[in-house]
């Protein structure tokens, strides 16, 4: 028969696994993939917050998706998609319709900002290629401004907000950046302030063992970040936040990194979703339409004791793979068992040679931990471009 329209959407960790699995495996003639996204390269989510705080240039935070796919077997589409039709089964991009036999969707996430008066308007991001860009710059201006109105100390603090791993990764980094920008700047370091507000009574994710959390805290007081936790922010101005505790802290930069919900198209697509994920059946495909799969911080998949997985990268690549293979079975006529997440540590970066983490079971910290990361994105570079690519973003990396 004629062969099949595969829509891969977003070439993130998950989109980008679905497409070069079906690149590999199917038959000539089989079907036609095409891959959409936004920006013609493929985003290193998990170096960003390098980027944000400028110890790495955020072109190592990149890889240009040419490299990567074979054009007689992928097509690419830079496009913005606008609008998701599983009923018809299409989707409208800023370049026009697409139609689609099988769709495998990897839009990734957005900022939760819970409603929070003024995050939307007046706080940074750590998202994308742009937007740390955009946190890079900021810092450095409010360094310069503070030299042109030394009384105004406020643009010397930075808050971030939420202590994930998201956020206490890039006050790591921040804190490790500043004697360099203070130097760069003329700035004395001993006015700078990062404050680190938590809601929760600890940082990092509920499930770190405590000595982890604790060593995590020591390790990154001694580099200049304060924390106050049980303590939520509550609105955001162009002059600072307002916490929980009525405190308000004047500062001239704020850092959102409180949490992700799905993309919002999926929700506007008419698909059911809780924070925007879209709970998907054991095979990873939407409950009302058994053509689509969902992979990635999109998807919304319950592990064995029957909590949500979080929104990981390490996840998110196994899903595609996995929707690419059951697309395959499919069209081969089997069926695969339903998808089982390997879950092979969790690693998270204290600024320049420092980590916490659990790896095979194991508590790790220090300079360990930190190699670990190191061997585990090396690790994901090689299956996407081999040691080319592992090469260029390590040894060769741009300074
Ligand atoms: P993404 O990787 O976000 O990809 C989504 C893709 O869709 C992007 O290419 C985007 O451009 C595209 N897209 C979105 N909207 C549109 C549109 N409308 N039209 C066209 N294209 C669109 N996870 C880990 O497992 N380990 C870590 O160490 C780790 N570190 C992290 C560090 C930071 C600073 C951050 C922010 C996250 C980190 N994560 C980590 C989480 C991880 O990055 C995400 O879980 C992962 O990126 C999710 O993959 P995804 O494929 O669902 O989405
Ligand atoms: P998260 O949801 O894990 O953490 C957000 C934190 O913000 C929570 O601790 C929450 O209590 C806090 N918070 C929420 N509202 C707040 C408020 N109003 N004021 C102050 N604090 C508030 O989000 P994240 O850190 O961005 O992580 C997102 C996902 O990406 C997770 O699944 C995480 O595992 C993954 N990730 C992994 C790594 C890694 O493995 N190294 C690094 C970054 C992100």
């Amino acid at each position: 028969g004629n062969p099949k329209r595969i829509v891969i959407l977003g070439a993130g960790y998950g989109g980008l696994a679905a497409a070069l699995r079906l690149q590999k495996k199917l038959r000539r003639g089989e079907a036609e993939v095409t891959l959409v996204n936004k920006h013609d390269y493929h985003t290193l989510t998990t170096h960003l917050h390098k980027s944000a705080a400028g110890t790495d240039h955020p072109d190592n935070a990149r890889v240009d998706l040419k490299e990567m796919l074979n054009s007689r077997r992928t097509r690419l589409l830079k496009a913005e998609v606008q609008r998701l039709e599983p009923t018809e089964r299409k989707v409208v991009t800023d370049r026009g319709v697409l139609r689609y036999d099988y769709l495998i969707a990897g839009l990734g996430s957005e900022p939760e900002m819970f409603g929070i008066p003024g995050l939307k308007e007046h706080a940074l991001t750590i998202r994308s290629t742009n937007s740390v860009r955009l946190i890079r710059q900021h810092i450095r201006y409010m360094l310069a401004k503070y030299k042109t109105q030394p009384k105004r100390l406020d643009y010397l603090t930075f808050v971030v907000g939420g202590a994930g791993f998201t956020g206490t990764e890039f006050a790591g980094e921040l804190a490790d950046k500043m004697p360099e920008l203070c130097r760069l700047f003329d700035v004395d370091p001993s006015l700078v302030r990062i404050c680190s507000i938590e809601a929760g009574a600890a940082p990092l994710p509920p499930g770190m063992p405590r000595e982890l959390v604790r060593y995590g805290m020591e390790k990154l007081t001694a580099k200049g970040v304060s924390f106050k936790l049980t303590t939520s922010i509550r609105e955001c101005t162009p002059e600072g936040v307002r916490l929980s505790d009525g405190e308000f802290i004047p500062a001239g930069t704020v850092i959102w990194a409180a949490g992700v919900r799905g993309n919002r198209l999926l929700e506007e697509a008419g698909f059911e979703t809780a924070r925007g994920r879209v709970a998907v059946d054991p095979c990873l495909r939407s409950r009302q339409h058994r053509e689509v799969f969902i992979v990635g911080d999109s998807a919304l998949v319950l592990g064995p004791s029957g909590t949500p997985y979080p929104p990981t990268a390490q996840i998110a690549v196994q899903q595609g793979r996995y929707a690419a293979d059951s697309l395959l079975a499919q069209l081969h006529g089997r069926r695969l068992p339903p998808f089982r997440y390997d879950h092979r540590g969790t690693v998270a970066t204290l600024g320049r040679a420092e980590a916490i983490g659990v790896v095979g079971g194991r508590a790790v910290t220090g300079l360990l931990a930190y190699v670990l990361k190191l061997l585990a994105d090396a690790g994901y570079l090689f299956t996407i471009g081999g040691l080319p690519l592992v090469l260029r973003k390590t040894v060769f990396r741009r300074s």
